[in-house]
Parts: C-alpha cells; sequence; structure tokens
C-alpha cells in the first residue's frame, strides 16, 4: 500500500461510497448499517418487509447521510434487480455490498424436509448470488469497483448438529467469495467474508429452546456447553465485533485483502 492508502486505512472512512446491506433491519446487519452510517456512506437497508427497512433507513438518515430503505427478499431474482435498479437511480452504483441476509432451522438430518432445505439454501446461496452478481454488474459499470462482504459463520468452517443445511451454505458462500475475488481483481472488485462465533441476536435467541428441546439439556446448557464451549473465554461475540470487522473489509484500499475469510469467534475456530 502507499502512504496515502495506508492513512485511508487507518481512518476507516466510507465517506461518498454507497453501500447496501441485506437483512439490515435487525442483528448484525441493522449494527453493519449503523457503522456504516457512522463511517460517513450512505447506506441502503434491505429487508423482507419495507415497513421494517425504512424504520432502520430514518433512524440512519439522522447521523447526516443519505438512507433508502427497500423491500428486497434476496431469494427473489426480480426483488433483488429491481432494489439494485432503485439504488442506482436514487443514489447512484454501489459500492459495498454485505450479503448478510440469514434464517436458521435447525432439525437433525434424518427429519430434515426437503422443503426446509431448500429454504435454506435458498437465502444463504441463492441470496449470496443474486445480490454479489447485481452487484458485480454495477460495480464494472461504475468503474470504481468495490467491496462485497459476505457473512458466513464459523459454521463456514467448522460443523455442528443440527445444522446440515446452515453448514452446507456456510461453506458454499467461501467458495463464491474467492470467485469473485478472481474475476473481480481486474474491475478492483474485493470479495471477502466475516464468520461469527455466536452473536446473541434474534436467530441465536430462538435457537437456544429449539436445541434444547432437540438435544434434551437445559436452555443453559446449550448456551455454555454447545454454542460457547469451545471459546476461549466463554463469552459471545457481539453485534459491534462483526460490524467493525465488516467496516475493515468495506475500507480496505487495494486488493491485497480478497478472497480471505476472517473468523470472528472468541477463538471457538482457529486457523
Ligand atoms: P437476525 O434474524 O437478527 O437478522 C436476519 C435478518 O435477515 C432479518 O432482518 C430478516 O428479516 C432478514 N431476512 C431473512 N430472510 C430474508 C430474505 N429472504 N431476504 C431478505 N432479508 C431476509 O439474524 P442475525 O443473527 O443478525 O444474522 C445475520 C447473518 O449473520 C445471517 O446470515 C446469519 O447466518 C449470520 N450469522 C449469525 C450468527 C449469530 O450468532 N447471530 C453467527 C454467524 C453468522
Amino acid at each position: 500500500m502507499s502512504d496515502q492508502q495506508v492513512q485511508a486505512s487507518t481512518t476507516l472512512s466510507l465517506k461518498g461510497r454507497t453501500a447496501l446491506v441485506t437483512g439490515a433491519a435487525s442483528g448484525l446487519g441493522k449494527r453493519i448499517a449503523e457503522v456504516f452510517g457512522d463511517a460517513g456512506a450512505n447506506v441502503v437497508v434491505a429487508d423482507l418487509r419495507q415497513a421494517d427497512a425504512q424504520a432502520t433507513a430514518d433512524e440512519i438518515a439522522r447521523k447526516g447521510v443519505k438512507t433508502l430503505g427497500i423491500a428486497m427478499d434476496v431469494t427473489s431474482e426480480q426483488a433483488v434487480d429491481d432494489g439494485f435498479a432503485q439504488v442506482q437511480k436514487q443514489l447512484g452504483a454501489v459500492d459495498i455490498l454485505v450479503s448478510n441476509a440469514g434464517i436458521q432451522i435447525v432439525a437433525p438430518i434424518q427429519d430434515f424436509t426437503f422443503a426446509n432445505w431448500k429454504k435454506l439454501l435458498a437465502v444463504h446461496l441463492d441470496g449470496g448470488f443474486l445480490t454479489s452478481r447485481a452487484a458485480v454488474r454495477q460495480m464494472i459499470a461504475s468503474g470504481r469497483g468495490g467491496s462485497i462482504i459476505f457473512m458466513g459463520s464459523v459454521h463456514s468452517k467448522e460443523a455442528s448438529k443440527l445444522k446440515s443445511p446452515y453448514v452446507t451454505a456456510k461453506h458454499g458462500l467461501e467458495g463464491l467469495a474467492k470467485v469473485i475475488a478472481k474475476e473481480g481483481a481486474a474491475h478492483n472488485i474485493r470479495s471477502n467474508v466475516i464468520c461469527p462465533g455466536f452473536v446473541r441476536t434474534p436467530l441465536v435467541e430462538k435457537q437456544i429452546p429449539e436445541q434444547a428441546q432437540e438435544l434434551g439439556i437445559s436452555e443453559a446448557d446449550v448456551i455454555k456447553n454447545v454454542m460457547l464451549k469451545d471459546t476461549v473465554d466463554g463469552e459471545f461475540t457481539t453485534v459491534d465485533d462483526i460490524a467493525q470487522a465488516a467496516l475493515t473489509f468495506a475500507a480496505w484500499p487495494s486488493n491485497a485483502l480478497t478472497g480471505q475469510s476472517l473468523v470472528v469467534s472468541h477463538g471457538w475456530f482457529m486457523q
């Protein structure tokens, strides 16, 4: 990196850039969208329901940046392409994509319905493909390139019981990110994955009683002996930990950091 680039990376400003975050009305996506707003980005909050997306977009707009709240089901090619077209029209090309929308469904494989398998893969993998394809198209057309960040998981690296489609999908996103890193380099497009450990968002709160029932143990034991068992300190990762990692990837000024995955998990998984 040049001296100028080093300086830019230490201030971590996203001023003048347009960032689109999917699943940004809740949990990790919401905190990432807020932190990007704090860093000066114009922020597009995309989620299933317009009202939820708009409410988060309105909160972020109070920081003095431009925002847009859009309904976008990431499993729908039409909804994704229409949403990106709306962004292009109102805020210009997307410079940063955080493909974050996700769901969780837990069951042993012998009980997993094919419908639930397909539903989960559609949100994580179809959603990852459709949103990154739309972003890459805009990043090439703008001539500016950009940064694509996929929300992976420790489950991009490790398996856990009851999570066959989730572990499959999160491993798959690593492959997609690496292909985009190779194809995107000529266009100054970077592509990386963040792999969080357990973070207490609505997605995880829902799993605690479900796993307790499936595994026949208490909710306290699910937290201590399943979710946080292999961390170095028995601590949950936080939405702020993940938002700071996303900001680093978004602001990184060169192709030095591309095709990578960063595990943020209190040492649950060590590379
Ligand atoms: P969350 O449930 O708080 O938020 C997920 C958001 O995604 C919701 O607002 C939901 O409406 C949205 N969403 C769901 N399906 C969608 C679709 N088809 N189109 C658009 N939006 C959709 O969950 P979270 O914990 O913040 O999870 C965000 C991402 O982080 C997910 O990809 C998840 O797999 C990943 N992750 C979470 C954890 C964790 O411990 N919370 C750990 C590792 C990875």
